[in-house]
């Protein structure tokens, strides 16, 4: 079983726009590819995990969630061969929370701060979550992190910065705090190069 770093999208990877419509709205933040680059040469997998409610909320299709995520792959590809190993998204929303569109609009075990995607994707691809790490800019980020067990780091991207100021979600404590993703995943390879405590 090998660590992995399990990745939020908006305001992670790409820069916090709201719900995309557009696909030239997709923009990568800048050094999230080279970061994601270096965890593809480290070895270590590189996870997306994305609450995608466009669907749900009936602002587009889930077709469209899978045509934004290829266009993201494509961005990585193009700016530093770099790739996502694995990529889950939640397309749900409860309905007291805003979810309109029948087969979507539940609740479900996948939306974070729930787990289910952690779990999936630790099954699918031998994943050892303790020894893993949550990236990500919002407090629900971090709890998911908590909520598998994981190592997290909250960035100062997107929300992150808001979380951190106490004016948006809420308070919570990552384990490490990073500018962005790249600092971030020197941070963690460092992590997971150092012998495991006894
Ligand atoms: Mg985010
Ligand atoms: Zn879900």
């Amino acid at each position: 079983m090998k660590p992995a770093v399990f990745l939020d999208r908006d305001g992670t990877i790409n820069e916090e726009v709201g719900y995309i419509r557009d696909l030239d709205r997709l923009k990568l933040i800048s050094g999230a590819a080279s970061a994601i680059a270096k965890l593809n040469r480290a070895g270590i997998p590189a996870v997306l995990v994305t609450n995608q409610s466009g669907p749900a909320r009936g602002y587009y299709d889930e077709a469209w969630v899978r045509t934004l995520l290829e266009r993201l792959s494509a961005l990585l590809q193009e700016e530093a061969g770099a790739y996502l190993d694995a990529l889950y998204y939640c397309p749900h929303l409860p309905p007291d929370e805003g979810g309109v569109v029948e087969g979507y609009a539940r609740h479900c075990d996948c939306r974070k701060p729930a787990t289910g995607m952690v779990v999936q994707a630790a099954r699918e691809h031998d994943l050892d979550v303790p020894r893993s790490f949550v990236v990500g800019d919002k407090s629900t980020d971090i709890l998911l992190g908590h909520n598998a067990r994981a190592r997290t780091v909250l960035l100062e991207t997107g929300y992150g910065r808001d979380v951190l100021a106490g004016r948006y979600q809420f308070s919570i404590r990552p384990d490490h705090v990073a500018a962005h993703l790249e600092d971030a995943v020197d941070w963690i390879i460092d992590q997971i190069a150092r012998p495991a405590l006894a």
